[in-house]
Formats: structure tokens, C-alpha cells, sequence
């Protein structure tokens, strides 16, 4: 029996306060009798630890807003209000609930509960307008939720093994292609900021601190993670770390890449341009055993773009769109949701008879646990997540650091090992999700969850099988009469 695969998870308190959904106030008639630690399940209230007798101040960021210290206080002397900084955090699709819940995940590593219930709206636009569909579970899986079973969230990074041709003494002439096991659909990406713009001295603690921490955690993960090959690691000290670590080349006319580095490496990501290919040769000279991704926007003519690098023998695409789940079409000035665009480009290569030949990874907008599972069921083989991982060092999405003002967490010293634990605890957390709804599907493996449209529910087809019929009834009833 395989050693199964388990993320430790620590309980890794934040630097700095949290900004929380709720104010709560103890009023001058509280009698100390402790009844509100009591009934709090999330820890807010406590009594102060140098003096037993005395209750300690709320910790206001931990409140679900659940009422229960306000019914059960014999003098009505608890108040909660909505806290005034929590609207202003993030903005219509980074909201301040996804923001506070991923900070909650990388604090404790446990499956984020909403307390008082869900009070938001049920569909929005993109992976909002779809939902996982569990109504046909023939045989739920509990058991590998609770560990007695195995769920694999195992996905392979490369070309699916094609069938091995063996010549006339039994060895194998077929071209075995390189490919890498991640042990979940989940690889690191590179950051759309955090650090100060400019260089100046304060980049290399981002670069020792920040991405030291990302490296770390996914060294202990087994995952991989994209850097910047150009300007955005610049110190060596990660270099050790080079079998997680996957190089990002997006300037190809310079050529500047670090051979050695390149060598390495068990995967190189380049950024699509037209002559991307005659790179590709370069770089598989240099290390042939090295598996190439291309990184192409989600965008005009994609399909044809993934068709043309799939017929070429590229292992890997990896689509993106911008950080909120979006792209535009140039064309038709339309824009594009990466989950529609992910359905079309497995489809495609699906109707081709090639989806197997290529590795689809998907970024941009993947905020949440059931974005991975969603992304998943569109057609992606495994997705790759950038804010989510500043989120768990504690990032305010306020964006000052871009503007090249002080970051009001100052992100660029965090400790590298605290910084890993969290992340490691924000994925345990994400991956225990995953589980979840594999288990509830009675899927065994992730990989089997790959463009399984009908295990979710979308709000569009929902829409057209109801209104088309009212509609369509309507114009027949308009035209007897
Ligand atoms: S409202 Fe609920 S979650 Fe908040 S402090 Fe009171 S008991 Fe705890
Ligand atoms: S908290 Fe604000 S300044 Fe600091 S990394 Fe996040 S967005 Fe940038």
C-alpha cells in the first residue's frame, strides 16, 4: 500500500490583526460570568490569561456573526455591529468574504464554516453561474473523505502515455515522453505584485522572504512553482530548489535566459509568440528531458493557437486570463470567462481526438477551493493560483505597492518558514475541499473529474430550459392569434 499523501497543517496565527466581518463590544455591565466563552465555538471570547477573573477583549476577526454570545449574555451587555473596514476590502470579485476566508484557511488549515449562513446571492457570472451537481451520487466515497479510503488528487503534468510498442526481444521502441506527477491540481504562479515596482534594494527581501516562502512550500507540497526567469528572482539562494521551481521566459527575443539554470529544471515555461517553437528547440537542446509549457492568453483564436502547439508536440498550455477570471476578445470586443474558454478549448481538443497530447493548465480568477473543482470539470487538467498565496501571507489587496507606497503588512519580511506553513495550510484546506467533492461525487481520482460537464449544473442551460419554452409558447400563442 502506498504511503498516502497528507498535508500537515499548523495553526500559524497572522502578524497582524486581520480585518474582520464584525465589531463586538462589551459593555461596563458584563459581570465576567464567562457564559459568552462558553457558547463561542469560534474562540472570540476568552478570559485574560494574567487574570482568570476577567474576561479579555473580543477577537473580533474570528466572529461568524452567529448571535450566540448576544442571546445568551445574562446582561445583555454584548453589541455587534458590521465592522466599517471589512466593505473596503478587496473589490467586486476579490471580495472581502474570499479575502477573510482564505486568510482563515492559512491561519488554521481547516474547511472555512459560514457561521450564520450564506446571505449572499446565488449566481453571478462565471464559475458563480455554475454549481457542483452531487443529485446523482450512485456510490459517495465517505469513506476517503475521513481518510479510510483514497482519494487521489494526483494529476500528471506532460503527454498521456501513448500505447507502448514493443519490438520483436520485448523492449520498448515507443518515445516514452517526459511527464510529472503533482499530487494535486495545483501548482503556484508567478505574482501580479507585492513587490515594490522599481527595483530598489527592497526586492531582494521580497525575493529572499516571499518567494523564499512559496518555494519552501512547495518544495514540502510536491508542487511546482513559476518564477520569473528574467527579473523577478534575483537572488541564488533558491536555485537548490530547482527541481519545484518552473522558469518563466517571457522575453524570447532576448534570449537572456540562465543555461544553467534552464538545465536544471524539469519543466520551462516560455510566453506565446509566433517563433516560440525555434525556442522550444533551444531549450530542449539544453535539457532535453524538460517539459515545455507555453503560456498563451485566453483570447482571439486560442483554439486554433492550442491546436497548432498540440500538433507541434508542446506538452503543456497554459491558458490565462486577467486576475478576475477574464479576458476580451479584440475581435468582437467581446469578453471572454475563462470558465466558457476552458470548455471551448477542451471541446476542441476533444473533437480533434488530441486531448490527451497536451497538459491544460488554467490561471487567473482562481480564488477559491471550488474554483479548482470547476475549473476542473471545464476541461482543465490542473490550475495554477497567485493571490490566493499573497492572501495567506496576509496581503490587504490594497494594492499601495503598486502605487510604491509601504505595504501596511510589509509583506517583504515575512519569515519564509511562517510564510510556508501558511500556504501549506491554505492548500491542506483547499485540498481537503477538493476531497470533499470528489467524495460526494464518488469520484476516487481528480483526474476522472476532467471535462465532466454533467457533474455541475449551469446557470445558462438552466435559463434556456426554462425561458426558451416560455418564450417559444409565447410566440406560438402570439401568432394563432
Ligand atoms: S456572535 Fe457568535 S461567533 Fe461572534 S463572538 Fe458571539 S458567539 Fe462567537
Ligand atoms: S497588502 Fe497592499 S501593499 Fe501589501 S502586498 Fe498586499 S496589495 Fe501590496
Amino acid at each position: 500500500m502506498p504511503r498516502k499523501y497528507s498535508i500537515e497543517v499548523i495553526p500559524t496565527p497572522p502578524r497582524h490583526t486581520p480585518i474582520g466581518k464584525f465589531e463586538i463590544e462589551r459593555g461596563a455591565d458584563c459581570i465576567n460570568c464567562g457564559r459568552c466563552a462558553i457558547v463561542c465555538i469560534y474562540e472570540v471570547h476568552k478570559r485574560q490569561e494574567e487574570d482568570l477573573r476577567s474576561m479579555a477583549e473580543p477577537v473580533e476577526y474570528r466572529c461568524k456573526g452567529c448571535f450566540s454570545c448576544i442571546q445568551e449574555c445574562p446582561r445583555a451587555t454584548l453589541t455587534i455591529r458590521e465592522g466599517t473596514d471589512y466593505s473596503r476590502l478587496g473589490d467586486s470579485y476579490w471580495t472581502p468574504e474570499i479575502i477573510n476566508t482564505n486568510w482563515y484557511q492559512a491561519e488554521t488549515g481547516k474547511i472555512p464554516v459560514s457561521g450564520a449562513g450564506y446571505r449572499g446571492p446565488f449566481s453571478g457570472e462565471g464559475f458563480d453561474s455554475m454549481w457542483t451537481d452531487m443529485s446523482e451520487i450512485v456510490r459517495p466515497t465517505r469513506d476517503g473523505i475521513h481518510g479510510r479510503e483514497y482519494i487521489s488528487t494526483v494529476v500528471e503534468i506532460g503527454r498521456k502515455l501513448p500505447a507502448i510498442k514493443f519490438d520483436s526481444h520485448g523492449e520498448i521502441v515507443s518515445h516514452i515522453p517526459p511527464t510529472l506527477n503533482v499530487p494535486l491540481p495545483i501548482i503556484f504562479d508567478t505574482l501580479p505584485f507585492g513587490a515594490a515596482k522599481h527595483f530598489d534594494p527592497t526586492f531582494l527581501k521580497f525575493d529572499e522572504n516571499v518567494y523564499g516562502a512559496m518555494a519552501k512550500a512547495a518544495s514540502d507540497l510536491g508542487t511546482f512553482m513559476i518564477v520569473n526567469a528574467g527579473d523577478g528572482f534575483k537572488s541564488e539562494g533558491h536555485r537548490g530548489q530547482s527541481s519545484h521551481i518552473i522558469p518563466h521566459i517571457s522575453d524570447l527575443t532576448s534570449h537572456s535566459f540562465d543555461a544553467d539554470w534552464i538545465k536544471a529544471c524539469k519543466m520551462v515555461e516560455l510566453e506565446y509568440e509566433e517563433d516560440v517553437l525555434s525556442v522550444v528547440n533551444e531549450v530542449k537542446t539544453l535539457n532535453p528531458g524538460s517539459i515545455i509549457s507555453v503560456r498563451v492568453p485566453f483570447g482571439d483564436n486560442v483554439e486554433g493557437i492550442v491546436e497548432e502547439l498540440t500538433y507541434a508536440g508542446i506538452e503543456v498550455i497554459h491558458l490565462y486570463v486577467d486576475r478576475n477570471g477574464k479576458a476580451v476578445n479584440q475581435t468582437r470586443k467581446k469578453r471572454l470567462l475563462i470558465k466558457d474558454m476552458t470548455q471551448k478549448v477542451h471541446g476542441h481538443l476533444v473533437d480533434l481526438k488530441i486531448r490527451d497530447d497536451v497538459t491544460l493548465i488554467v490561471s487567473g480568477g482562481i480564488a477559491m477551493a471550488e474554483h479548482v473543482a470547476k475549473a476542473i470539470i471545464c476541461g482543465a487538467d490542473l490550475t495554477a493560483i497567485d493571490l490566493p498565496l499573497l492572501f495567506a501571507l496576509e496581503c490587504r489587496y490594497c494594492k499601495d505597492c503598486q502605487e510604491d507606497l509601504a505595504c501596511p503588512v510589509e509583506l517583504k519580511d515575512v519569515n519564509p518558514e511562517w510564510g510556508a506553513q501558511r500556504i501549506i495550510n491554505l492548500i491542506g484546506a483547499w485540498r481537503n475541499q477538493l476531497i470533499e467533492i470528489l467524495g460526494a461525487m464518488g469520484l476516487r481520482e481528480v483526474r476522472r473529474l476532467r471535462g465532466e460537464v454533467g457533474r455541475a449544473i449551469f446557470l445558462e442551460d438552466i435559463e434556456k430550459d426554462t425561458f426558451d419554452k416560455v418564450f417559444a409558447r409565447r410566440v406560438s400563442y402570439d401568432a394563432n392569434d
